[in-house]
């Protein structure tokens, strides 16, 4: 195992959350020490997973963990399986984690993981010896009170049950709370699947009524319909708003007259795909982003909104289900052309939150009802939404800049309090 702590201000996946963070640490007049201090990770992990495939042959894929900060508390950010994993994604990754897990006040730090591999050559009785593998190598750094990974891309429920399984059987006792996003029956939390779409229209709703958006007139469109997008198409939709368009990776749908979001939902679960879907004229994703709605959800991919694409959105208001969709240009022409944008870092953190009750709810060993979880998780996002709004008002500043605020000035709090360990 290699244990590095390399500066990562010049890794280029960083540009984008480098330039946000910068914005407000302006604001904050930071100095340049604590900048340094604020874009260091705190610890990169880089080792090699060898497995043996069904076949009987060897491999050796490359795994990674990158603990960025945690002057708030244990390190918290899901586990990537993609081909495209590099430790400089990783790391951009737990930076941006280290400011969702502030901007919503829980007393997490930053962290992320991946491996580098195609989950899609692999068999499950495969992927099963890598994730074990991985929790294996990991065992010394994770834990309830050190990090806390959780699912990402192409990592599911069951994934995270053989992390358990695996750190579990190393120090020899049940450590439900080393991982979150596990399946119920080993102390998943209820409302965790939808809880970031439900985070997304719990945002979008409270921002609605501050721009004097009523629901009942309101049209949504949404760019994704995985976890994120489908639930908050059917929260969207049972709060009354008009859901007029979606999309997946296979094409958009847009219906003037409102999509049936439940129809969508089973058209997917029976073919995979929104392909074939009859509830909308089909259109490009490209047109979708520039449809008439006064909602516009990014829940796919990032860097979805560039200069060429933010000039024809017609939405007031953008709520940033996915992570990173809006490039730095972009978010400069939604400035200039008055729409409200809800950044990621706040509007997608109902996963993380929930996560966090998960985690809670692991260490007492006692369960909430999914009613007490959808509450708690209101409360959260409502009240951090809030604080982000008035620091927003005060200070003449967007909402993403405002989020930025908010949590770097969290951090940099806990870090002066703690000290410096030198
Ligand atoms: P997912 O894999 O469940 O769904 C992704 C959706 O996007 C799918 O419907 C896919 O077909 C669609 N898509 C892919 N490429 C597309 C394209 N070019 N055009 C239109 N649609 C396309 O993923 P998810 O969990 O819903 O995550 C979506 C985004 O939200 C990601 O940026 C992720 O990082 C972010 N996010 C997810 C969570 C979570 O709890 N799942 C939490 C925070 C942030």
């Amino acid at each position: 195992m290699a244990v590095m702590a390399t500066p990562a201000r010049e890794v280029s996946v960083f540009g984008d959350a480098i330039a946000y963070f910068k914005e407000a640490a302006d604001l904050l007049e930071l100095d340049a020490g604590m900048r340094r201090i604020l874009t260091s990770p705190a610890r990169q992990i880089i080792f090699a997973i060898p497995f043996q495939r069904d076949s009987g042959e060897f491999e050796v894929y490359t795994g990674y963990r990158v603990q960025f900060s945690f002057a708030r508390g244990p390190a918290k950010g899901g586990i990537r399986y993609h081909p495209g994993v590099t430790l400089d994604e990783v790391t951009a990754l737990a930076f941006w984690m280290t400011w969702k897990c502030a901007v919503v006040d829980l007393p997490f730090g930053g962290g992320k993981g991946g491996v580098t591999c195609d989950p899609s050559t692999l068999s499950m009785n495969e992927i099963e010896r890598i994730t074990r593998r991985y929790a294996a190598e990991l065992v010394e750094v994770v834990g309830p009170d050190k990090d806390v990974p959780a699912p990402d891309v192409n990592t599911t429920p069951q994934i995270m049950a053989w992390f358990m399984d695996t750190y579990s059987m190393h120090v020899r006792q049940n450590q439900p709370g080393v991982v979150t996003g596990k399946p119920l029956e080993i102390g998943g939390s209820r409302g965790r699947v939808e809880a970031t779409g439900r985070g997304v229209t719990i945002c979008a709703l409270d921002e609605m009524s501050e721009i004097g958006l009523q629901p009942e007139k309101a049209t949504v469109a949404i760019q994704g319909f995985g976890n994120v997008g489908k639930y908050a198409a059917k929260l969207f939709e049972e709060r009354g708003c008009r859901v007029v368009g979606i999309s997946d990776v296979t094409g958009a749908y847009y219906n003037q007259e409102g999509i049936y979001v439940s129809g969508a939902m089973a058209h997917v679960a029976q073919f995979g795909t929104l392909e074939g879907f009859k509830g909308g004229d089909k259109i490009t994703n490209a047109e979708l982003l520039a449809s008439p709605c006064d909602v516009l959800v990014p829940a796919a991919l990032e860097k979805v909104f560039t200069a060429e694409t933010a000039a024809k959105v017609q939405a007031k208001l953008i709520v940033e289900g996915a992570n990173g969709p809006t490039t730095p240009e972009a978010d400069r022409i939604f400035r200039e052309k008055g729409i409200v944008v809800i950044p990621d870092i706040m509007a997608n953190a109902g996963g993380v939150t929930v996560s966090y009750f998960e985690w809670v709810q692991d260490r007492m060993g006692y369960f909430w009802k999914e009613s007490e979880v959808n509450q708690r998780l209101e409360e959260f996002l409502l009240a951090n939404l809030h604080e982000i709004r008035a620091i927003g008002n005060a200070r003449g500043a967007t909402l993403r800049t405002s989020a930025y605020t908010l949590a770097i000035d969290r951090v940099v709090k806990a870090l002066k309090m703690r000290g410096i360990y030198a």
